[in-house]
Parts: C-alpha cells; sequence; structure tokens
C-alpha cells in the first residue's frame, strides 16, 4: 500500500519501519526525528499524504493532531483513510474525525498500547473508532504493526477505549506501591507479599507483570532503577485526558481523579518526570501519612 507517515518518534519510527519491512511504500514526515531506513523523506505533512491510499499520525497531543489534520485533509485522494495512532482528547479525535468525513475521507482513531517495545516488535494493541469499512482498509496494516486491533465503535470510541484502560492501569499501579509501601512498614517481605497477592485477589496485570518492587516477580523497569518503560509523565497525559473526557460528560471518577493528582505531583514537584511510573513505589517508601 502506499502509506503516508507523520510522526516518526519514539513509537512511529519503529511502526514505520516495520511498515516498510512488510513490503509497503511509505513517505515519512517529521520535524525533528530522522526517517528510518527504506522510508522517503517528504518535504512537508501534505507532501506525505499526497496521493497515499492510509495517511497515518503518530503525534504528541490533539492541538498538533488537529493542525496536521488541516494541512494534510484538503491534499488527501477522495476514499483515503486518515487513521490517527496518537494518544489525544475525545473531542480532538471527533473534531478531525467530522472534519475528514466532510471532505470524503474515511477516518479512524486507532491510539495503541504495548510501548516502545511493541512498536519495535510489531505487538501492540490498536483500539479503533470509525466505520467498518476504514477499519477494512487499514487491518492489514494493524496486522503488520500490532497482534491484535479492536474496533471499538464509531469515532472516538478508540480513544475512550485507551483512557479507561489507562485510567484503571494508573489507579491500579497505585494501589499496587502504596500496598508494597505498606507491607514494607509492616515488616512483610516483598517476595512474600508478590507470592501472595499475586495469586489472590489482589492480583493485577501492574503486581503480576510490571511488579513495581526490585527483585520481584517478572523483569520489569524497577529491575533497572526505573527507567521507562512507560514514563510517569505518560501516564500524567493519560489520567489528564481520562478527566477531561469525564468531565465532558459528567461522569464520577474520584479515583481517576486522584491517580492523576498523584501523578502530576510526582512528575511536577517530585523528580517524577523521566522515570518509570512504577517508581511510584520509592515515592511510596519515603513517605509517612502526613
Ligand atoms: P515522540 O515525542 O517520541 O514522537 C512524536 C513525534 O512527532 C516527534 O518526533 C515530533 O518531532 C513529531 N512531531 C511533532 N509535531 C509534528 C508536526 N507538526 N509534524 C510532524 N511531526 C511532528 O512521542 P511517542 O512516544 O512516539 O508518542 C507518540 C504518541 O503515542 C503520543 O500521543 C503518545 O501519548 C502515544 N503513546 C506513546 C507510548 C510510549 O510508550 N511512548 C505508548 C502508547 C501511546
Amino acid at each position: 500500500m502506499k502509506i503516508g507517515f507523520i510522526g516518526l518518534g519514539n513509537m512511529g519510527g519503529p511502526m514505520a519501519a516495520n511498515l516498510v519491512r512488510a513490503g509497503h511504500e511509505v513517505a515519512g514526515f517529521d520535524l525533528v526525528a530522522p526517517m528510518p531506513e527504506g522510508i522517503v523523506r517528504a518535504g512537508s505533512a501534505a507532501e506525505a499524504a499526497r496521493g497515499a491510499e492510509v495517511v497515518i499520525t503518530m503525534l504528541p497531543n490533539g492541538a498538533i493532531l488537529r493542525s496536521v489534520a488541516d494541512e494534510v485533509i484538503p491534499v488527501m485522494s477522495q476514499g483515503a483513510v486518515l487513521c490517527d495512532s496518537s494518544t489525544v482528547d475525545v473531542a480532538s479525535a471527533r473534531a478531525v474525525a467530522d472534519q475528514a468525513a466532510a471532505a470524503g475521507l474515511l477516518v479512524l482513531d486507532a491510539p495503541v498500547s504495548g510501548g516502545i517495545g511493541g512498536a519495535v516488535a510489531g505487538t501492540l494493541t490498536f483500539m479503533v473508532g470509525g466505520t467498518e469499512a476504514a477499519f477494512a482498509v487499514v487491518q492489514p496494516l494493524f496486522a503488520v504493526m500490532g497482534q491484535k486491533a479492536v474496533h471499538c465503535g464509531a469515532s472516538g470510541a478508540g480513544q475512550s477505549a485507551k483512557i479507561c484502560n489507562n485510567m484503571i492501569l494508573g489507579v491500579t499501579m497505585i494501589a499496587t506501591c502504596e500496598a508494597f509501601a505498606l507491607a514494607d512498614k509492616l515488616g512483610l517481605d516483598r517476595q512474600k507479599m508478590f507470592d501472595v497477592v499475586s495469586t489472590s485477589s489482589g492480583y493485577s496485570w501492574t503486581m503480576n507483570a510490571y511488579c513495581p518492587a526490585p527483585g520481584v516477580g517478572p523483569k520489569s523497569p524497577a529491575d533497572n532503577g526505573y527507567k521507562p518503560g512507560f514514563a510517569a509523565e505518560l501516564m500524567l497525559k493519560d489520567l489528564s485526558l481520562s478527566q477531561m473526557a469525564a468531565e465532558g460528560v459528567n461522569a464520577d471518577t474520584p479515583m481517576g481523579q486522584l491517580a492523576a493528582a498523584l501523578y502530576r505531583q510526582f512528575v511536577e514537584d517530585e523528580g517524577g518526570r523521566g522515570m518509570d511510573f512504577s517508581a511510584m513505589l520509592p515515592r511510596f517508601e519515603g513517605r509517612g501519612r502526613g
């Protein structure tokens, strides 16, 4: 397929490289990132998008997505698909979808989970919002870049699924970390804590697959000095998006709200920027109730 790829950073670079490896023709555009081998560098986002059957964007936020969409939508061919895989606010995803549909394009919001490792290995999960017709066109590309693509519903449904998942993840990570810190103070060995919880009703992905305690459970960023992994500031971004969305639809999300506030404090005031999001454990370790 002829693909335009805009935003070739930590995630977009390896995703685009996998498309080239699978035999697709990719024109790429990024303001700063280098082009992976085999990708033709376009001079602008519009140039990357012109004549493409599918345009994929992997950008930092909704405001940038909207400005790139303004640039590419007018030059895209009728019936081509604009597929945004960035994590952005639901309102931006829906606004871009309306704009693209009005211009005769197909459109998907298709954020991912799986991180940089998943992008490199081609094992991402795509959560997709948009029409069946658009999903069918891009599905072979999802199969190259990922191991699973779930069609979640109409435009915005992909972003909705992503922020709900990550709200659970953020809240659960905090609960796991505070429980380890409490167990420490109660004199409970961390390995014993893991052995019990990972096979009891407190188990979760954060405990069983991504344990925040170094030397316990499977290898995780905790075993690598809390180098990300999934950075605390990205968790803060996703939690903030979940709270924006919750405000927009008047949903009561007290745990998500508190998790967002704790990650904000951690990132902005407590040295958490650049640390993995599981570094909440050393944060809790050092604190008392006061
Ligand atoms: P990144 O900052 O490494 O990459 C973003 C790229 O977009 C950069 O290379 C930047 O130069 C480029 N860019 C910015 N404005 C542009 C413009 N106007 N035109 C062209 N290029 C432009 O970020 P990333 O880690 O690759 O994340 C991308 C998206 O994926 C984000 O929305 C993020 O929330 C989401 N995400 C990231 C992870 C992760 O683990 N890194 C996991 C899941 C989802």
